[in-house]
């Protein structure tokens, strides 16, 4: 199907009201109206929605919108509603709803009325529900927050990677858009493999994020490391910000400090009931509290635009996972400062957690870590680590808003201990961990050292380390 520029520009008016498109969905919205496969590469806030909202109001019947999170899907529904005068226009399909509900949404399916259907992956696995998809007309699927198929991928839902095989049984050449605003490699071909796109179109755009700074700053004791997050706050005086750690009591104690001092805060995370979950976070939203400290439990879906800053006191476990909860600072385009504390202990912690997964998952667990380690002891460009890790290209030399581009680091000569910490490390037969060898070349004692002495020589009237 052939569209005009003038009309697409058009529907988009009369649809959303809004003027021009933003970066690649004009493309991308082209693409899916004429049948194809296309995979949607764009960061939060990008505007990955109206990719498909736009052509399923386009096209003849209903598009059938996968979405992880049945919280979302009623906020998404009523956002597409609120754009229209119909409220048919948009249902959703999922374990909330009441059988009475059900019955209106299939009605209005059947009617043809419907134009987009939100449904979580398990309401394609149910073969009553794949039965009656049959039997109506699809435009075409659209599997939003696609990483969610990806192990590599930063909240992977099993559920998600049986999604291809539903499709195959409603019906066997829809088109699939599949969205989402993870761009690392490993990802993309994952979703790619197991949705089994068809020579797909797609469209990346830019990670970069040119309002945020970022920066690392040492974590030492936890007295220091809360003055010094004290100290930030009340530089930023009124302004909203989110405090990610690593478990549920250091959130909670993190808070009470924060109050302590003075400052509006709560902490959130999964071991709240859902009531205090919901209650804080609207706190948050509608801005009687400045702070929210949080574990990972908080984001998703979060819409607050003028968040000033995220603050790390943990180092996340994977550098997706810092872009992902770093990109909720500054939705705006206006200011965002996103420091991240960085202790080794932090990265033991973390290891830690790990100790009894299966070993698979702790070495995808472990190299994740590892590249969240370099990016923290990078003297390189934050930013040009963080897309390069997407697999983007950054040439320019200086970006202005880093720690690394703000305060280079000095750049030393270090050939000589190196080749001392490989001697030592090749003299220990590669069978202990970086703090033993440390120890040993730093020359501390250690009791559980058998090697101080036959490696002495190799520090012994050489430059100390
Ligand atoms: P994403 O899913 O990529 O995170 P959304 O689809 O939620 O992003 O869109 C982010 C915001 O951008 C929304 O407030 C949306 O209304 C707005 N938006 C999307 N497309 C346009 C456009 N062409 N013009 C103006 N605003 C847009
Ligand atoms: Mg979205
Ligand atoms: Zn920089």
């Amino acid at each position: 199907m052939a569209v005009a520029k003038v009309s697409l520009l058009d529907a988009l008016h009369e649809h959303f009201g809004f003027d021009s498109f933003k970066g690649n969905q004009e493309k991308i919205i082209k693409s899916i109206l004429s049948g194809k496969d296309t995979f949607v590469i764009m960061p939060t806030g990008g505007g990955k929605s109206l990719c498909y909202q736009l052509p399923a109001l386009m096209s003849p019947g209903v598009a059938l919108i996968v979405s992880p999170l049945i919280a979302l899907m009623k906020n998404q529904v009523d956002l597409v509603r609120s754009y229209s005068s119909k409220d048919n226009v948009a249902h959703f399909l999922n374990s909330t709803l009441t059988k009475a509900q059900i019955k209106k949404v299939r009605t209005d399916l059947q009617s043809g009325k419907t134009k987009m259907l939100y449904v979580a992956p398990e309401t394609l696995t149910k073969q009553e529900n794949i039965d009656f998809f049959r039997e109506l007309e699809i435009s075409f699927i659209a599997v939003d927050e696609a990483h969610c198929i990806s192990e590599w991928g930063h909240d992977f839902r099993p559920e998600y990677r049986r999604l291809k095989e539903m499709i195959d049984m409603i019906s066997a050449d829809l088109p699939i858009i599949a969205l989402t605003a993870t761009a690392t490699p490993k990802v993309q071909s994952d979703i790619v493999k197991n949705l089994e796109l068809r020579t797909p179109e797609v469209f990346i755009s830019s990670f970069n994020r040119p309002n945020l700074y970022y920066e690392i700053r040492p974590k030492r004791k936890k007295e220091q490391t809360i003055k010094e997050i004290v100290k930030f706050i009340h530089l930023h005086k009124g302004k909203s910000g989110i405090i990610y750690t690593l478990n549920r009591k250091t959130t909670e104690e993190l808070a009470d400090m924060l109050v302590a001092n003075g400052i509006k805060a709560v902490a959130y995370h999964a071991g709240l009931d859902a009531t205090t979950r919901a209650q804080r976070q609207d706190m948050f939203l509608l801005e009687d509290v400045e702070v929210i400290v949080a574990t990972i439990a908080f984001g998703m879906g979060i819409d607050k635009p003028d968040v000033r800053f995220v603050i790390h006191y943990n180092i996340p476990k994977s550098l997706e996972n810092y872009y992902q909860e770093t990109g909720r600072a500054g939705r705006d385009g206006l200011e965002g400062n996103c420091i991240c504390f960085y202790s080794y202990q932090d990265v033991q912690k973390l290891e830690h957690l790990m100790r009894d997964k299966p070993l698979s998952e702790r070495e995808m667990g472990a190299q994740l870590i590892n590249e969240t380690v370099a990016y923290a002891e990078s003297a390189v460009c934050r930013r040009k680590v963080i897309l390069h890790y997407f697999g983007e290209k950054y040439e320019t030399e200086d970006c202005g808003k880093c720690d690394n581009c703000r305060n280079p680091k000095e750049k030393i000569e270090v050939k000589n201990r190196v080749v001392i910490a490989l001697k030592a490390i090749s003299a220990l037969e590669e069978r202990f961990g970086s703090d033993y060898v440390v120890n040993i070349i730093t020359g501390k004692s250690n009791p559980r050292s058998p090697h101080s002495a036959t490696i002495s020589w190799m520090c012994s009237g050489k430059e100390g380390v």
